[in-house]
């Protein structure tokens, strides 16, 4: 399961969300959804299954399980 760590820019709070599709996560704090997914985040899940990028085929992005509109790690 892919759990990824934002960062909420309305306020600033740091969180950890489960990503199920092409959920876009928001903020436990605020409810905002303009949150940032950390580039940690992506670098970890693609080493963490050595190679073999089981998330990817999940989605149509350069980042492996990556749906955020505005990831910082992929650009995406
Ligand atoms: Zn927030």
């Amino acid at each position: 399961m892919p759990i990824y760590e934002y960062h909420c820019d309305k306020c600033n709070h740091n969180f950890e969300c489960l990503v199920l599709g092409s959920d876009q996560p928001e903020c436990p704090s605020c409810n905002s959804k303009e949150v940032n997914k950390l580039i940690s985040a992506c670098g970890f899940i693609t080493k963490g299954t050595g190679g073999e990028t089981v998330s990817r085929s999940a989605a149509n992005s350069s980042c492996s399980g990556c749906t955020a509109t505005s990831c910082s790690g992929c650009g995406h």
